[in-house]
């Protein structure tokens, strides 16, 4: 199948990094996953895969030569399409809205995610922009 792919993972030294979904739901104030701790390492229109076994394998042994992130390891999330998955100790975990806390942009309402610019701390992919916390609201 053929879909859009985008791969989320966690900056170095973030407190949650490399911990199973459970780990990282139980401890969290919210017990959710906070999507605007991650940086986004790979972004993919229309890309061609069987399964997500296939996207695991080629992120871990395979890596396309524009990837920009380490090894796919448990805490970080592949987006396919409107779907988001937790790369778990064992496996995906399929992630459902409950899971999932958003920050968005107050321009144009898309979630934002860290920026990997120090300066600023979040950024909107749709926007293109590096954003500062005033910049972002936690409702559409
Ligand atoms: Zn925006």
């Amino acid at each position: 199948m053929k879909k859009d792919l985008k791969i989320y993972q966690l900056p170095a030294g973030c407190k949650t990094k490399f911990r199973s979904f459970k780990k990282t739901i139980s401890e969290s104030k919210d017990k959710m996953i906070d999507f605007s701790d991650y940086n986004i390492v790979y972004e993919k229109s229309d890309y061609c895969f069987n399964s997500l076994d296939d996207i695991y394998t080629k992120f871990n042994v395979n890596h396309p030569s524009d990837f920009k992130g380490h090894s796919l390891s448990i805490s970080d999330i592949v987006q396919i399409g409107d779907e988001w998955h937790f790369v778990d100790s064992i496996g995906f975990n399929k992630l459902d809205e409950s899971h999932i806390k958003k920050m968005f942009c107050t321009r144009c309402s898309s979630i934002v995610f860290k920026s990997e610019n120090q300066a600023y701390s979040f950024q909107c992919l749709t926007c293109d922009e590096d954003l500062y916390s005033l910049e972002v609201k936690e409702k559409i």
